[in-house]
């Protein structure tokens, strides 16, 4: 069972500004998000990638489909005031409603570059692949888009580059877009495979 999506929990703040992602950032996270999406990974709208870049981060914006990403649906978050609950936005998109976790993970682990957030339902719908398969998971069921979750998944993420959000889904961080969407894949179709 996973969580159901009630909506971004923290507001934003928009500066106004426009951010230049630059092409080459551009097409690893279309590419990216395409392969998530060929593999089952996210389903309908969930699911979300970021980028480190530039002192801040590259996101997903909030509902869209991560297998038909374009440059206009990446969000470039400069900040994230973790008291006010408040993301700073460039350019007039909100987020993914995950924007914390990411922010959080970046804070944390200054040499992570890519974060990849998928609902794998093979996981999901058989949480004792979870332990077969000796996931790190989060500690403790937690609510998406808070702080919280982020903690949570930020503690775990100390022992391992993937991690399984209890009722929620996995994480996978990496030096790259493509490292992290490697990971997750990799994952995902060894469990199909041993299973099968
Ligand atoms: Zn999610």
């Amino acid at each position: 069972m996973a969580e159901k999506y009630e909506g971004i929990k923290f507001s934003t703040r928009f500066m106004g500004g426009k951010k230049d992602v630059g092409y080459r950032l551009i097409k690893e996270m279309i590419n990216s998000g395409r392969l998530l999406k060929k593999n089952n990974l996210t389903p309908g709208t969930t699911g979300n990638i970021s980028v480190q870049a530039s002192g801040g981060l590259y996101i997903k914006a909030a509902g869209k489909s991560l297998g038909e990403l374009t440059q206009k649906d990446i969000v470039y978050v400069s900040d994230y005031i973790q008291a006010e609950n408040k993301a700073l936005v460039w350019d007039n998109k909100k987020p993914s409603s995950e924007t914390p976790t990411h922010w959080l993970i970046y804070r944390r682990f200054p040499k992570v570059k890519a974060v990849v957030h998928a609902h794998d339902r093979v996981l999901l719908d058989n949480t004792n692949l979870v332990e077969k398969n000796k996931i790190k998971t989060t500690k403790q069921k937690t609510s998406y888009g808070t702080l919280k979750q982020a903690e949570q998944v930020v503690e775990a993420l100390s022992y391992s580059n993937y991690v399984f959000i209890i009722e929620h889904g996995s994480i996978t961080v990496g030096s790259s877009i493509r490292k992290a969407t490697d990971l997750m894949i990799k994952v995902h179709n060894k469990i199909l495979k041993d299973e099968s």
